[in-house]
């Protein structure tokens, strides 16, 4: 098999901790997090947390369906974030991972039109990724198991829509 990079719950608590001391180091105090579902939720969460932020935000994007398994193109699913509530704040996009790049990209340039600032934060960012974040706790070219999708659901699910 080949070889992955491990995150495990314990280790991730290590993770957003020193992001957050990034951030926080580098003079950046969001008004707002938006997190990218569903990976970006736990980190949105931790961060949110450490930086005393309380006003938290979603947005769910489907990109992949399982190891290097993707769609064509990240769609962005409903309900989508009402643009009045991130009119001129300075938000901070909180997701797991940087692979290509491709669902960041489709958050910031939706963000981008609307907010006074936007950055990033990403627990991974791989080489390849078209989008450069600002804040990135560590940089892989593995795939990552991710504590909270490295098991299989505890119920088979088929054909859900999300918002049917
Ligand atoms: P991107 O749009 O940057 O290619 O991919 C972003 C999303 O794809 C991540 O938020 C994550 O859900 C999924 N993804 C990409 N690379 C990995 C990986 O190495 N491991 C896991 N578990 N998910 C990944």
């Amino acid at each position: 098999a080949e070889e992955r990079e491990e995150l495990s719950w314990e280790l991730f608590g290590t993770a957003s901790r020193e992001l957050a001391h990034t951030i926080a180091e580098d003079g950046f105090a969001p008004d707002l997090i938006l997190s990218i579902a569903r990976g970006g939720l736990f980190v949105a969460g931790a961060l949110g947390y450490a930086l005393d932020v309380k006003n938290l935000h979603v947005m769910n994007v489907e990109f992949y369906t399982g190891v290097d398994q993707r769609l064509d193109l990240p769609v962005m699913l409903p309900p989508v974030p009402n643009v009045v509530d991130l009119t001129s704040k300075k938000v901070l996009i909180a997701d797991d991972v940087a692979d290509t790049g491709a669902t960041l990209k489709l958050v910031r340039d939706f963000c981008v039109e609307h907010v006074a600032e936007v950055r990033s934060a990403v627990v991974y960012e791989k080489p390849h990724s078209t989008v450069k974040c600002e804040y990135v706790w560590r940089h892989t070219d593995k795939w990552i198991n991710f504590p909270w999708s490295v098991l299989p659901p505890v119920v088979q699910r088929t054909g859900q829509v999300l918002d049917a």
